[in-house]
């Protein structure tokens, strides 16, 4: 598969305030990764030097084979950036803006197939200022993919959308995939870094604190997944080995690594009983739970937050 993003020992200070603090990390070719943190955990510092935009301390880079540091013109070219904001030229069609910005690119896409692919074809003879917010977001990540890059990072792409807006950005977010790109995409929601990554990295003043699959955080915190259920009074005790917990009203609790099998033995043993379970639940930790345990353990660790001198980056 190859490559796209590979981090050594990257270190960056600003002052005597140490942002990124030695990190690690991968990209593979073709992978949707979510870079997840705490506000002033280092993800900005980090991706723009990843982007070529800011000067690392130190460590090693490479950003589809090249150090950013001194990558040449030809390199940008494959890189598409969707900032948090951007303003498109007022007076510009959304299909006159997106062909304008292919024509900087040595190979660009279509103009109109972008506009298919981030679902703004019905308001391509639109003027941008006519644009709803949302629609400005399709064509940020329009002008970002015209160019046809190989990896594209995506800055909170969905901050401030509706639900159903959302859900929409996630689908042209899954189009990037089919179409072989690179995504690293940073996001405060958890549910999209869960609905979207093949992978999760988290950042916590200025060190990795976990890495993986959802699961895979969700085992690195220990986070157990809890079932619950209402038996009568009545009833005969669960067996022991479910090592079930029960409160003065008759509801029942345990936690547990190995669901299938527990709740195999738990409804088993209700059959065999006649035991009504009522109001049965099973509880898989959210990825919002396990996040807030990673970065909780992490605040417990060191500071989070510089000094914020210098205020704005
Ligand atoms: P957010 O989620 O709020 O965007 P972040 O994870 O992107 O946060 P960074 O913007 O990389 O974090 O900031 C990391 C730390 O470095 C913060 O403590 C921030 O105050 C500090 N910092 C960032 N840019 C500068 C700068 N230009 N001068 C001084 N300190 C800075």
């Amino acid at each position: 598969m190859g490559t796209a993003i590979e981090v050594r020992g990257l270190t960056k200070a600003y002052g005597d305030f140490q942002a990124v603090r030695g990190i690690d990390l991968d990209v593979d070719r073709g992978e949707i990764l979510a870079f997840l943190g705490p506000n002033g955990a280092g993800k900005t510092t980090t991706i723009e030097i990843l982007e070529g935009y800011r000067q690392r301390d130190g460590g090693e880079v490479r950003v589809l084979g090249v150090d950013p540091a001194e990558a040449p013109l030809s390199w940008r070219d494959q890189i598409g950036i969707v900032l948090q904001e951007s303003e498109p030229v007022p007076e510009l069609t959304a299909l006159e803006s997106v062909a304008m910005h292919a024509a900087y690119y040595a190979d660009p896409r279509p103009p109109g197939e972008v506009l298919e692919i981030v679902g703004l074809a019905d308001s391509a003879e639109q003027r941008t200022r006519k644009l709803s917010g949302g629609q400005k977001r399709r064509l940020d990540l329009a002008l970002a993919l015209v160019g046809n890059p190989r990896l594209v990072f995506l800055d909170e792409p969905t901050t401030g959308f509706d639900p159903s807006a959302r859900r929409e950005s996630w689908d042209m977010i899954d189009a990037l995939r089919d179409l072989g790109s690179t995504v690293l995409l940073t996001t405060h929601y958890m549910d999209e870094a869960e609905q979207l990554a093949d992978r999760i990295v988290v950042i916590a003043g200025g060190r990795i604190v976990a890495r993986g699959t959802a699961a895979d955080l969700a085992r690195q915190v220990g986070a157990s997944t809890t079932i619950r259920w209402r038996a009568p009074g009545d009833a005969p005790a669960p067996p022991s080995g479910l090592g079930s917990s029960a409160d003065g009203e008759g509801t029942h609790e345990l936690t547990t690594d190995d669901v299938v099998p527990t709740l195999h033995a738990l409804t088993g043993w209700a059959l065999d009983h006649d035991v009504d379970l009522s109001d049965l639940s099973v509880n898989r930790p959210t990825l919002e739970d396990v996040y807030l345990a990673l970065t909780d353990q992490d605040a417990a660790d060191g500071p989070t937050h510089g000094p914020g001198e210098g205020g704005a980056r």
